[in-house]
This record gives C-alpha cells, sequence and structure tokens, in this order.
C-alpha cells in the first residue's frame, strides 16, 4: 500500500473514535474512547465481560448510536447520517461477522455470500463471488449449503460475504469464540493474510491470547475505557497484561497506553472465561449490520 497518496481520505485511519461515549441510563458502556484504527491494520480488542467491546464495535459500525462522540468511517463522519445514508454506508463500506455465523442454510455458500449485493440491487458475476471464496480459501465450495460445511468453513463463508462489498473495515465480534482451537486457527490465519495481501483493515473482539497475538495491536478496555495497549503482541505480553489488569498493577507500558484505574481490577477468570453461547442480535438473517433501531442486544459478553 502507498504512504504518499494524495487524498486526504487515504490518509485518514480507516475507523477513527473520539470522545466515543455510551449510556444505557446509569451504566457507562464507554465513556470517551478516542482511538484510529488504520488501514491495513489488524487490532483486536480485549477486555473483562461487560467492558464496553461488542458496544465499542456496534458504535464504530454505525449499528448504535453513541450518546456523545464522534465516529468516523473512511473519513466520513457517522454523525447526523440519517437512517438511509448511515443503511447504505454500513452496507458498502462496513463489514461485521458474529460469533454465529448467521448464514441463511437453504442457501448455498455462492448464494449467501452474493446476498448483500443483491440486496443492493447488484446482480453479482459468478466470477466477483468465486473470488470472494477463494480469497477465503474456499474455493471450490460454492454450491455447498452451510450444513454441508464445518464451523470454520461457514465463518469463512460469513467473512467473504462481509468482505464482498469491499468494505474499509471489517468488524468482527468473538468471531472464533464458537469454533475449536484448530478451526479457530485456521480463520485466525485466515484473517491475518486478509490484512497482509489484501490490506484489509479488521477490528476484531476477543477473549482469547492467541487470537490476539495474530494482531498487529491489543487494545485493552475495563470499564468502558481504554486501559492500554500493546504493540506487536505475543501471548505471554497479552496475557501478562491481561494479569497486570486482574491484580490493578499495570502501568502505562506504552506511550499510548493509559494506566489503568484500580477500580478497573478484574477476575482474570472474566477475561478468559468468556460463555461462547451468543444470539446473533444485532445481524439480520443476512449477516448484513441490522439498523440501529432493530439492534438487540446480548446477554453474554
Ligand atoms: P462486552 O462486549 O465487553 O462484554 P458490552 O459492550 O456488551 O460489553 O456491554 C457493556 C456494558 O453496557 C455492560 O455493563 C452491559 O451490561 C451494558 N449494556 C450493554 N447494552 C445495554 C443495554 N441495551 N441496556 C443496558 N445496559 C447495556
Ligand atoms: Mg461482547
Amino acid at each position: 500500500m502507498t504512504t504518499t497518496a494524495a487524498s486526504a481520505s487515504a490518509t485518514a485511519p480507516a475507523v477513527r473514535l473520539r470522545g466515543l461515549t455510551r449510556h444505557h441510563r446509569d451504566v457507562r458502556a464507554l465513556d470517551g474512547v478516542d482511538l484510529d484504527f488504520h488501514a491495513g491494520t489488524f487490532t483486536a480488542v480485549m477486555g473483562p465481560s461487560g467492558s464496553g467491546k461488542s458496544t465499542l464495535l456496534q458504535c464504530a459500525a454505525g449499528l448504535d448510536r453513541p450518546t456523545a462522540g464522534r465516529v468516523e468511517v473512511g473519513g466520513t463522519s457517522l454523525e447526523g447520517l440519517g437512517e438511509r445514508r448511515l443503511t447504505l454506508l454500513r452496507r458498502d463500506r462496513i463489514g461485521f461477522v458474529f460469533q454465529s455465523f448467521n448464514l441463511l442454510p437453504a442457501l448455498t455458500a455462492a448464494q449467501n455470500v452474493a446476498l448483500p449485493l443483491r440486496l443492493a440491487g447488484r446482480r453479482p458475476s459468478r466470477t466477483e463471488v468465486r473470488e470472494a471464496l477463494a480469497r477465503v480459501g474456499l474455493a471450490g465450495r460454492e454450491r455447498h449449503r452451510p450444513g454441508e460445511l464445518s464451523g470454520g468453513q461457514q465463518q469463512r463463508v460469513a467473512i467473504a460475504r462481509a468482505l464482498i462489498t469491499r468494505p474499509a473495515v471489517l468488524f468482527g465480534d468473538e468471531p472464533t469464540g464458537a469454533l475449536d482451537s484448530t478451526t479457530s486457527r485456521e480463520v485466525l490465519d485466515m484473517l491475518r493474510e486478509l490484512v497482509d495481501r489484501d490490506g484489509q483493515t479488521i477490528v476484531m473482539v476477543t477473549h482469547d491470547p492467541v487470537a490476539a497475538a495474530r494482531a498487529d495491536r491489543v487494545v485493552f478496555l475495563v470499564d468502558g475505557r481504554v486501559a492500554g495497549e500493546l504493540r506487536a503482541p505475543t501471548v505471554e505480553t497479552v496475557t501478562a497484561r491481561m494479569t497486570a489488569l486482574e491484580t490493578g498493577t499495570a502501568t502505562s507500558a506504552t506511550a499510548s497506553g493509559a494506566p489503568a484505574s484500580p477500580r478497573t481490577a478484574t477476575s482474570i477468570a472474566a477475561l478468559t472465561s468468556i460463555g461462547t453461547s451468543a444470539s446473533p442480535g444485532t445481524a439480520t438473517p443476512t449477516g448484513t449490520p441490522a439498523s440501529p433501531s432493530t439492534t438487540g442486544r446480548r446477554s453474554s459478553c
């Protein structure tokens, strides 16, 4: 990727969050988050259950409206966008995958992948769909239905569907949370390759240090605030940082990492034992992000 591109949007981060705040009555799900996610980078977001990870992704993806603060995607501010323009921006610029794959069981892999374009009134070419599946390592599986594919393969189809519109950013809320460790590694390898080979921007919530270590950067959230970050993470450094958060001894170990507040100390168990059951409450059956008005809330993580 070029670093000398002249257009302003080429230099703007793929996603910019400023003062992002989301309150639910007296709960501060997000409390003034400032983050940039640069194009072609892979970021993991970690934190205890209830720390605001899903809320962060949903606000950043235009699925939920913040109480205060700004979200920009590809240089476009979501603030003030009407429902229709927000829907178009979500459809064209944002990909979202969930822990549950949300594929339509009666449709083939190719038909599932083609859906977002069809919903946009386009008739995708067979080549386009075949290439999208090939990008996630599923060449030749076009005619398989979800029931004929493994969990990892189904998640790849969901990722291909999220990427068919060539979005500025792919968000994943625990995309490997329902997969066994071998399959999870395969999906992570693929996500890594999408970043390295295609310059895809990915922001992934995970509770798994092994998954987080595949990212370029890990951002830690606690009580709706950024509690530090790690660059070039390893399983060891991620685990150590979580332990530090657990004991309240985390200090500003990186230039950009804010010290964790003592009240943010949380059980390490909460960081590592998040359940894998999740409802597809934030997705329509097509996996296209739902509108804020239809966005359900998950009771888990
Ligand atoms: P995480 O994904 O890190 O587990 P969430 O973003 O789902 O955390 O939730 C952050 C906090 O906001 C939690 O305390 C959660 O209970 C609360 N919360 C999220 N959505 C709602 C809602 N719709 N109504 C009330 N509280 C909510
Ligand atoms: Mg969550």
